[in-house]
C-alpha cells in the first residue's frame, strides 16, 4: 500500500478532470483520456492518407485507444503514424497496439523512448527501478526522429511540430487544426492553473520556460484556437493564457 500512498497524491496534483476536449474533437477527430485521474490523453484524427494519433496514454490505454478510434471510424490497425510529445510513461503505453506506425519524435527523445537512457526525473527513475522500461527496444518500432521544427503532411492536413525541450530532452508540441498539443511542457496542477511543466516531473526547469517563450513566438504566424496539455486540459491561448504559463 505504501507505494499507493505516493501514487494518488502525485495524480491528484496532475488534475482529476479533463477541460474543454469536446472543443478539439470533430467528427474524424477524437480526444481520448486515459487512466483516470491523471487523464493522459491520446488524440486520434482520421486523414485522407491515413490516422494518426498524438501520444499513446498510460493504463488502460489500449482499450481507450480502441474505442476512441472506433468512434472515428478506425481501428488500431489503420493508424500510420504515432506523434511522441515525449517519452515519459504516462503517454506512451499503448505503443504495442500501433506497432506497425512510423513514430515521430525529436532525436533527443529517441533513446529514452527506446530505454537505451532513463529519464533524469526522480519519479521516473523510480518508475523504471521497480517496472523497468515502458517503451519499445531500439529498433522494434520504426522511429522517424527530426532534430528542429518541422511540418507533416497528411492528405489536406497539416501537422506542424515545434520543438520545445526542457521537460524532457526532446519534448514537442504538435499543432493540427488550431489545436497545439502541447504535451507536458505545459501543465494544470489543479492548485494553481496553467503553468509551465511540473517540476517533480521536469528535467530541465530553466529551458522548459525559455523554450515556451520561444514557442509563443514561434506559433505567432498560425491560427492557434486551443492549447491541449497531455493531461487533457485545453484553453484558448490568449494573452492572460500565456502570461500564467510563462509567469
Ligand atoms: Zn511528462
Amino acid at each position: 500500500m505504501r507505494t499507493r500512498s505516493i501514487v494518488l497524491p502525485l495524480l491528484a496534483l496532475l488534475g482529476a478532470c479533463t477541460m474543454n476536449l469536446a472543443q478539439v474533437e470533430g467528427p474524424d477527430a477524437n480526444a481520448i483520456p486515459t487512466t483516470w485521474p491523471s487523464q493522459s490523453l491520446v488524440f486520434a484524427a482520421r486523414t485522407a492518407d491515413g490516422v494518426f494519433v498524438v501520444d499513446l496514454g498510460w493504463g488502460g490505454a489500449d482499450r481507450a485507444l480502441r474505442r476512441g478510434l472506433a468512434e472515428i471510424g478506425a481501428t488500431p490497425e489503420d493508424v500510420t503514424d504515432v506523434f511522441v510529445t515525449h517519452s515519459h510513461r504516462d503517454h506512451i503505453m499503448a505503443w504495442p497496439l500501433v506497432r506497425h506506425a512510423r513514430f515521430h519524435m525529436m532525436a533527443a527523445e529517441v533513446p529514452l523512448f527506446e530505454g537505451l537512457t532513463g529519464h533524469a526525473d526522480v519519479p521516473s527513475r523510480a518508475a523504471r527501478a521497480v517496472r523497468g522500461d515502458a517503451g519499445p527496444w531500439a529498433g522494434e518500432v520504426d522511429v522517424r526522429p527530426f532534430s528542429g521544427d518541422t511540418t507533416f503532411v497528411m492528405g489536406a492536413d497539416t501537422i506542424r511540430a515545434f520543438v520545445v525541450p526542457g521537460h524532457t530532452p526532446g519534448s514537442t508540441a504538435y499543432l493540427h487544426r488550431g489545436v497545439l498539443f502541447a504535451g507536458d511542457a505545459i501543465s494544470r496542477p489543479y492548485h494553481t492553473g496553467y503553468g509551465p511543466g511540473m517540476g517533480i516531473f521536469t528535467t530541465d526547469k530553466a529551458r522548459n520556460h525559455a523554450e515556451l517563450v520561444s514557442l509563443f513566438e514561434r506559433l505567432r504566424p498560425y491560427d492557434v484556437q486551443w492549447v491541449c496539455t497531455a493531461h487533457g486540459k485545453c484553453a484558448r491561448p490568449d494573452e492572460r493564457f500565456i502570461r500564467k504559463v510563462l509567469r
